[in-house]
């Protein structure tokens, strides 16, 4: 792609309400634009890596018996009187009403509209299991909206559920997903750690979170370095030092970034419903119901702010806006032929961006590192001599590569 036709709107200050690196980052990138408190427009270069995001949570969500659909964002209130939660849920609800006075709400999670819908088609065991996902915005009237998409009033989220005819079908689904999660992360470039939720009562639900060690983070958590055990700090009150509650190795504390969670409803609002299947037995049960969220924009925010420095993004592979980033410099006509060719072959194989704006090397430079795509091909003096400058920002190496053999360099790399 050309970058004088994508839109990147690059700024040398942030706004002054900025207060995390990784919103600093997005909106100088050129990535997100605030339009209002807590709501973002995702300019092009942040909505190519957020599908990219996007196409990783479908893929392991597809391959494990996941269908996805899209639900309204718009819900009608008597839903929302079914399960309770219209007089529950409170101020973070986005209330509204139509022109005939009926009222509504924007949608900040789904449980009650996906329930109607399982109710009205599924009506016995035969029907079973059933995982229904949708990637969608979600609106919160957050009391802080803060650091840009972490908190934001309107978000992305991708939201799961699952269907079972009893407890034993949920716990099979509650360990998969979380399983998908951990992959889904790893794959974003994200290290997380689960963390368990539930303030251990019997009968209490079971829940968890995913989160990204992160300064930025909201929560605490005080995790084991010897084994996997991790717990908000609130619930299991240990201290950097203290010895593991499950191995007794020397326990951390650290800032979290909540990027996911995973959730067993169990009849919750198939009960108050009426979600009832036939099960084997023939007895009319209500069905047991998992739900697993990921902040999709969230994700992103955290990916920024684990993979970047203050001037510059660094994007894993997996969700970079493009793979390549082409930049001439003091280009004589002569050689706009070759640079084109070179253009043309990559773009073959690879996700190129050419930065083919009127602007001194120093500009383009500077945006360049700003934007943080993985590899960086220069073409300056080198390129009467058939040679270009190749940059791996990840092991910050430049080589300079002929022409003829910058696919194959390419190949061994990307
Ligand atoms: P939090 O404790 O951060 O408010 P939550 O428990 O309300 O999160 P869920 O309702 O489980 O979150 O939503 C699923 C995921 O959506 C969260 O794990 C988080 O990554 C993301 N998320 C929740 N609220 C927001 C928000 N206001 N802005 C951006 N992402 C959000
Ligand atoms: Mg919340």
């Amino acid at each position: 792609m050309l970058q004088t036709t994508l839109f990147v709107p690059t700024l040398k200050e942030a706004p002054a309400n900025a207060e995390v690196k990784s919103h600093r980052l997005l909106t100088r990138a050129g990535l997100i634009k605030q339009t209002a408190s807590g709501v973002y427009t995702y300019l092009p270069l942040g909505w190519r890596v957020l599908r990219n995001i996007e196409a990783i949570v479908r893929d392991e969500h597809d391959k494990r018996g996941c269908s996805e659909l899209l639900m309204p964002a718009l819900q009608p209130r008597d839903l929302w009187e079914e399960s309770g939660r219209w007089s529950e849920y409170g101020p973070e609800l986005m209330r509204l009403k139509d022109r005939k006075d009926r009222d509504f709400l924007l949608g900040p999670t789904h449980e009650e509209v996906i329930t109607s819908i399982v109710r009205d088609h599924v009506d016995s065991y035969k029907k079973l299991p059933l995982a229904l996902y949708q990637i969608q915005t979600k609106y919160r009237d957050e009391l802080r909206p803060r650091f840009g998409l972490m908190r934001g009033r309107e978000f992305i989220m991708k939201d799961l559920y699952t269907f079972s005819e009893d407890e034993a079908g949920l716990d099979e689904w509650y360990s998969l997903i979380s399983e998908a999660y951990t992959t889904i992360f790893n794959r974003v470039g994200l290290e997380t750690k689960i963390v368990a939720s539930d303030t251990g009562q019997i009968g209490g639900k079971t829940a968890h979170e995913f989160m990204v060690m992160s300064e930025v983070g909201e929560d605490t958590i005080a995790y084991c370095n010897e084994c996997d055990y991790a717990g908000n700090q609130e619930f299991n009150q240990l201290n950097d030092g203290d010895a593991c509650p499950v191995c007794s190795g020397s326990v951390s504390t650290a800032k979290g970034i909540e990027v996911g969670n995973i959730f067993k409803l169990g009849d919750k609002y198939s009960k108050s419903m009426n979600a009832h299947v036939t099960n084997k037995e023939g007895k009319r049960v209500p069905l047991m119901m998992g739900c697993y969220g990921i902040g999709i924009s969230r994700t992103l925010m955290a990916a920024v702010e684990q993979h970047s420095s203050e001037n510059s993004i660094l994007w894993p592979k997996s969700i970079a806006p493009f793979d390549i980033h082409m930049i001439p410099i003091n280009l004589k006509d002569e050689n706009l032929k070759t640079m084109n060719a070179i253009y043309e072959t990559l773009s073959e194989d690879y996700d190129v961006l050419l930065d083919n704006r009127k602007e001194r090397a120093g500009v383009k430079f500077k945006d360049a590192d700003l934007i943080g795509i993985p590899y960086r091909i220069i073409l300056g003096k080198g390129l009467k001599d058939g040679k270009v400058e190749l940059l791996n920002r990840q092991t910050e190496t430049k080589t300079e590569v002929a022409i003829d053999s910058l696919k194959a360099t390419l190949k061994s790399l990307i």
